[in-house]
């Protein structure tokens, strides 16, 4: 079972948070009858892309929807994941994760809502959270699938700051970073959806915090709103091995890279003594066509003692429970914030997935499919 089927199908333990800051919809849909000659609209992989994916790389396909059988809950898709990760999985490649078969459904994280069940466990109206990807509607089994209260936050937060990529920060730089008051953190890719939740833990256990991200307006967010100590516009720096030196003047004690390359090789050089680096992700080289060679990095790692430790967030499946309970209450009390990037329509999950290597995103990228159609919010 891959980590994605394990994460979106354990229990909800944050269910049981008494969040306060409760978000209603105004949108209450009667219930009805769903018609059965429904179409399900899917994004499948038509090509494995060479570099970056183009018009070539996904094709939509129409499928009618099947009468659900027993045991079955057929789901209509509200909010799709897109997540750089996706771009490995279209590579004929061994990973921790399978390659995306050629002619199928894309999948990822995405939230829906049952609009038939002939499941003991799902009725007519739940949210839902699971893997069924990059199409209009999903027929799931009880497994395949968790229920989400939209009572306790907004729902598409389990797809980020409570989901995935909130669990990645959380370990990532728990685990591995382990921060100390005082220390010095720096962060790539600082105002997505893993770094700028990075970020905010890392001041929550006292660190100076540093955001390196694309553009001014990420720059402003960091500082601004999430109160980070420094932040550097690696677009438009002159020279950021010096603007590193500034931001950090006691060094880098901890580096969370969820980006690689030359980033990464100039915050290498200011390492300190028994320094930890995450190693969270490349996205600088997931559309690279050839091998990306860099400075070499073990005299850097020998001489100051450091570590420097790979990891996915699916090593941690066993705490994902204590974590996702931590989470939501550093939300509930206001300890954490977070940002969306919401795009609309099914067509547009394409692009939005090519906008996270343009950097067109200020925290989690998601895309809206549809409305909820009878979920009544009780
Ligand atoms: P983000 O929300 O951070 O979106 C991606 C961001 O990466 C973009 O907004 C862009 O911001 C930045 N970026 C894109 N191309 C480049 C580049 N060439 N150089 C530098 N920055 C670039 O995505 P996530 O938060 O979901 O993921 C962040 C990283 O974490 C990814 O590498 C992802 O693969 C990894 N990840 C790893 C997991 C694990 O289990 N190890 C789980 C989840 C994510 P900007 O404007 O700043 O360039």
């Amino acid at each position: 079972m891959n980590f994605f089927l394990l994460y979106y199908c354990i229990p909800s333990i944050i269910g049981n948070i008494c969040l306060t800051w409760v978000e209603k919809e105004s949108n209450i849909y009667s219930k009805g009858e769903i018609n059965m000659t429904l179409v399900n609209n899917q994004f499948i992989l038509a090509e494995r892309p060479q570099g970056m994916p183009d018009g070539n790389t996904f094709n939509v396909v129409q499928k009618n929807v099947e009468e659900i059988k027993k045991n079955q809950i057929l789901i209509k898709t509200l909010y799709v994941s897109v997540d750089p990760y996706m771009r490995g999985r279209m590579e004929d490649a061994e990973s921790y994760v399978e390659p995306f078969e050629v002619n199928q459904v894309i999948e990822g994280g995405s939230i829906g809502e049952v609009i038939e069940s002939k499941s003991n466990h799902f009725n007519q109206g739940d949210l839902v959270i699971g893997s069924f990807g990059w199409q209009e509607y999903f027929t799931a089994t009880d497994k395949d699938i968790r229920k989400i209260d939209p009572t306790l936050a907004p729902i598409t937060t389990h797809l980020g700051i409570l989901g995935m990529t909130g669990l990645t920060a959380y370990f990532g730089l728990l685990e591995i970073g382990q921060p100390k008051k005082g220390e010095t953190v720096v962060i790539s890719g600082a105002a997505g959806a893993v770094g700028s939740t990075v970020g905010q833990i890392a001041k929550l256990k006292g660190a100076r915090v540093v955001g390196i991200a694309g553009s001014d307006e990420k720059i402003n967010y960091l500082k601004e709103e999430l109160h980070f100590d420094e932040g550097i516009n690696y677009r438009t720096t002159k020279d950021i091995t010096k603007d590193l030196k500034q931001a950090c003047p006691k060094g880098i004690d901890v580096y969370f890279d969820n980006v690689g390359g030359e980033i990464s090789d100039a915050v290498f050089t200011q390492i300190n003594r028994y320094a930890r680096i995450p190693v969270c992700g490349a996205i600088s080289a997931y559309n690279l066509e050839k091998v990306d060679v860099g400075p070499r990095v073990q005299t850097m790692l020998i001489k100051n003692s450091a570590m420097m430790q790979g990891f996915t967030v699916g090593n941690y499946s066993k705490k994902f429970g204590e974590a996702s309970m931590q989470l939501g209450q550093w939300l509930q009390e206001g300890k954490l914030t977070y940002r969306e990037t919401i795009r609309e329509g099914f067509e547009s999950i394409p692009d939005a997935f090519l906008d996270l290597f343009k950097g067109n995103n200020l925290g989690k990228l998601l895309v809206k499919v549809a409305e909820p159609q009878f979920t009544d919010k009780k």
